[in-house]
């Protein structure tokens, strides 16, 4: 059993929900719910047009030291014509200081490749963003005995290349895409197995050591209810949250399940 990395990760993805407004409400609700040193490293992914908002709202609450923020997706060009996109440089003079890439939403529903996440990786590795890179496997291919295959597929694709001290870097969340939005949770076995092949391929690229200061997350369906068990599976370093992290008070008793595991 590997040693659990002190500091459980929670984060929140609000995918595409609250603009600035909502984001203030939210930060303002959230500020007097986390005790001072909670014990968690806290992040939270707002859409890019509210990330501004996000951060001068947690500054003013006093809860900045404690809650980091993060952009859900960058493109790996500093600058150019992608219209609609915005680039990791930009992400990063906003002030966030982590990145989602290759989630499951951005490949199934916006086709995004592991060359793309393996960009964007780098990117956000240039301009000091660390990224949290997600990785899952869909209901068919999970039935089909494919778990190990496509997850260090999309593991390897994105980590290949990179110097030991990047790799350090990064986060990576384990979502098994049936699980993202469904209510249907993999087990704390489940996270386990999952967790600890994507913690042997990192291990072979970086030595054990290097691999047990990875940050390695669940994501799917996570509710206060059944936090507290999926955060103390072995190999489970902390939390990736969607739904469940849209209302304070579910995400605040999110990070206090976690934290008493
Ligand atoms: C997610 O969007 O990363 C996620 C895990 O969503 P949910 O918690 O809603 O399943």
């Amino acid at each position: 059993m590997t040693k659990k990395i002190k500091k459980p990760v929670i984060a929140g993805n609000w995918k595409m929900h609250k603009g600035p407004a909502a984001t203030r409400e939210f930060a303002l609700a959230l500020a007097p719910l986390i005790p001072k040193g909670s014990g968690a490293t806290i992040i939270l992914f707002p859409p890019a047009i509210s990330l501004t908002t996000a951060l001068s709202t947690l500054e003013e609450t006093g809860i900045a030291e404690q809650v980091e923020v993060g952009a859900q997706n960058i493109h790996w060009e500093d600058e150019g014509a992608f219209t609609g996109e915005i680039s990791a440089e930009m992400a990063r003079e906003v002030g966030a200081s982590y990145a989602l890439i290759g989630h499951s939403e951005r490949r199934h529903l916006f086709g995004e490749t592991n060359d793309e996440t393996s960009l964007k990786v780098r990117a956000a590795l240039q301009n000091e963003l660390r990224p949290m890179i997600c990785v899952g496997e869909t209901k068919e291919e999970r039935e089909e005995g494919r778990l190990e295959e496509v997850i260090t597929t999309q593991l390897v694709a994105a980590i290949e290349g990179l110097e030991k001290g990047e790799i350090e870097q990064i986060a990576i969340a384990y979502e098994p895409v049936w699980a993202i939005g469904t209510g249907l949770t993999a087990t704390p076995d489940d996270a386990a197995e999952a967790h600890q092949i994507l913690r042997n391929k990192l291990a072979q690229a970086i030595g054990t050591t290097g691999a047990e200061g990875v940050p390695i997350l669940y994501g799917g369906s996570v509710r206060p209810e059944n936090a507290a068990d999926l955060c103390a599976a072995n190999e489970v370093d902390g939390l990736l949250i969607g739904g469940a992290s849209l209302q304070p008070e579910s995400f605040a008793a999110i990070i206090e399940a976690a934290t008493k595991g």
